[in-house]
């Protein structure tokens, strides 16, 4: 029998009200929340109606990065009056200085210099001797890192949300302290995200020079000949690709016996590593770094161990310490309100309100648990706010939240995986359709990768879809809006899909996970 929760097929009528035993996703915007009933966009509307006072804030978020500043703006368009406290000088957090808009900038423009240098010719494009100004593209990057975090600061003087720059201290539960300055407030936000995790016990100390964290690695003033990555997660395997595009030999060491870290589907690992092989760039799994020590010349010789036990010597000339991030809350004042962070971890505990254990005092984004992803910390953000405001309890499905590595391919994921269904018994559907019988691959001569679909095998519903392609990150929205709607393979298989395009991978992948196989291959 289907599962009345896996949506309508399209053959039936398109009904815009909402399945009986479906609640509307709590995260969709008022548009999004008027098609699915009347109700939910009268609460919306009643809720941006809310009266504040005029005279303390509402609301004083810490921190401007992604998870803050959204929540920031947001909670301002809903009418409260609002602060934002950032200490580094600038908005955007992590993710806009540091973090997702730079590692995209030169990932983008590395791969066009290795596309001229590599790959022009094939196509018949002949562009003679291809150089590189390093300086010049850091400054494209630098540039772009400027205009992003400076349209926030727009966004917050056209929403009307007040910047205090410096260290936010929580005194009591209803002031915040920024530069000796007391914010007086009903309610405080913390959203003071993530910095880089240091070496396990001090062995490798991070001197941004030669010994780099991901920071570092954005603003290397030469490319280095040899670049060792402790860590084949997501953010050493993008910068390593960054690098080894523009010349480098790079490493990856990797104490898991997989790419790509936790969460990701073993085959997909598999695949991608192998595309990443092609590229150069070598592996060295089940492997533990152990020293790093600097040499007379400057190189550096790194001591790692592999499975059995077995020590040796990798030479390079930058090492890059990529072994996670953890929560910032040194400075905060946690103390003064007897919030307390969990041992292991120090992120701080939330409700499912995203309260802390102080009832006006909420916590969102890197800080807490759950991915450390910028569009996860926006989107708690959002849905915080909005509970605060009066909407309701807030919602967001985190099984519908998109995972991308932005390499080339690009690889991305949301859902269960495979090894997650077996573990839970679940029976499953696999649809897999590979890039190299996509048209529109083949015509942009792109045809490394795949889509693989997991959908339940009694109902059909879409349990979890991986894909590896150079849109991958682009095609990944699609199946987390089936997901996040309950849709069946079914029914992404019956969505009319432009052609040629790279989402008709999707669809095929979706048709042979429901019905056995694909059309095109
Ligand atoms: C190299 C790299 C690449 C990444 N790429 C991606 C990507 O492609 N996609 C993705 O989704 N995620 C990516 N991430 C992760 C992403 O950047 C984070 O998940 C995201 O920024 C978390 O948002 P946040 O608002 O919780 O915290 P943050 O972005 O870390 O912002 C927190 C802010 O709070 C400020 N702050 C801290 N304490 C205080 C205080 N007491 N007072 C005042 N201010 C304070 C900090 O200065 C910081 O600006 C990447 C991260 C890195 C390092």
């Amino acid at each position: 029998m289907r599962d009345p929760a896996a949506g309508a097929p399209l053959h039936r009528p398109l009904r815009l009200d909402v399945a009986p035993n479906r609640p509307p996703p709590r995260s969709l915007c008022v548009s999004a929340q008027s098609r699915l009933g009347r109700r939910s966009a009268v609460r919306c509307l009643s809720a941006t109606n809310h009266s504040f006072s005029r005279g303390q804030h509402d609301l004083v978020v810490i921190g401007g990065g992604p998870g803050g500043y959204v929540a920031a703006i947001k909670a301002a368009q809903l009418g409260m009056k609002v602060a934002c406290v950032e200490k580094r000088g600038t908005l955007g957090g992590t993710c806009l200085n540091v973090g997702c808009i730079p590692s995209k900038a030169l990932l983008q423009n590395s791969m066009l210099f290795h596309m001229a240098q590599h790959d022009f010719e094939n196509r018949g494009i002949n562009v003679g001797e291809v150089t590189m100004d390093l300086d010049k593209l850091m400054g494209v990057k630098d540039k772009t890192v400027k205009e992003l975090t400076g349209g926030i600061e727009y966004l917050f003087k056209k929403n009307g949300v007040d910047y205090f720059k410096g260290l936010g201290t929580i005194t009591d539960a209803n002031t915040v302290t920024c530069e000796g300055e007391a914010i007086p407030t009903k309610n405080i936000l913390i959203a003071t995200g993530s910095e880089v995790t240091p070496f396990p016990g001090g062995a490798i100390e991070i001197d941004e020079e030669t010994i780099v964290s991901s920071t570092g690695a954005l603003a290397l003033k030469e490319v280095p000949k040899r670049l060792v990555l402790i860590g084949a997660g997501v953010i050493g395997l993008e910068l390593g690709s960054v690098w080894a595009r523009l010349g480098a030999e790079v490493t990856a060491v990797e104490f898991l016996g997989h790419i790509g870290g936790m969460g990701i589907d073993m085959g997909v690992s598999k695949l991608f590593q192998k595309t990443l092989k092609k590229q150069g760039i070598k592996f060295q799994l089940n492997t533990k770094v152990m020293a790093a020590d600097k040499q007379p010349d400057g190189s550096i010789s790194v001591t790692v161990e592999d499975k059995k036990g077995k020590t040796s010597e990798l030479e390079a000339d930058v090492v890059l310490v990529c072994v996670g991030r953890r929560p910032v809350t040194e400075g905060l004042g946690l103390e003064n309100v007897g919030i307390a962070t969990q041992e292991r971890t120090g992120k701080i505990d939330v409700n499912s309100a995203f309260q802390t254990s102080v009832p006006n005092i909420y916590a969102i984004g890197d800080v807490i648990d759950g991915p450390m992803l910028a569009h996860k910390a926006e989107d708690e953000g959002v849905v915080c706010v909005e509970a605060i405001s009066g909407m309701g309890a807030p919602h967001i499905d985190y099984n519908c939240v998109p995972s991308v590595v932005y390499t080339h391919p690009e690889v991305a994921w949301v859902g269960k995986n495979e090894e997650d269904l077996k573990e839970a018994g679940i029976e499953y559907k696999v649809g897999e359709f590979p890039m190299a019988a996509n048209s529109r691959a083949k015509c942009n001569g792109d045809t490394d990768g795949m889509v693989k679909v997991l959908s339940c095998a009694e109902s059909d519903k879409l349990l979890g879809v991986y894909m590896v392609g150079a849109a991958a990150g682009e095609l990944i929205n699609e199946a987390a809006l089936a997901m996040e709607y309950g849709a069946s393979a079914e029914d992404v298989a019956r969505v009319c899909h432009a052609h040629p395009t790279q989402a008709e991978a999707l669809r095929e992948a979706a048709l042979a996970a429901y019905c056995g196989s694909p059309i095109n291959f």
